[in-house]
């Protein structure tokens, strides 16, 4: 796996920070593969989140 990532605007799907530079947590979404960002704060309050391309819904 190469560390071959883009700096692209990222935005936590809960809240909508911007979250570039952050540590903050990517997934893919289980249901259609879109790629799902997060912040820290989110992660730890465990916010629902929504997928933007299929409107999953997950913890
Ligand atoms: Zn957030
Ligand atoms: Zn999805």
């Amino acid at each position: 796996m190469s560390q071959s990532e883009q700096r692209q605007e990222r935005q936590c799907i809960s809240c909508g920070i911007n979250i570039s530079g952050m540590s903050a947590a990517k997934f893919k979404c289980p249901d259609c593969g879109h790629m799902i960002y997060r912040c820290a704060t989110c992660r730890k309050q465990s916010n629902l989140y929504e997928c933007p391309d299929c409107g999953f819904r997950g913890p």
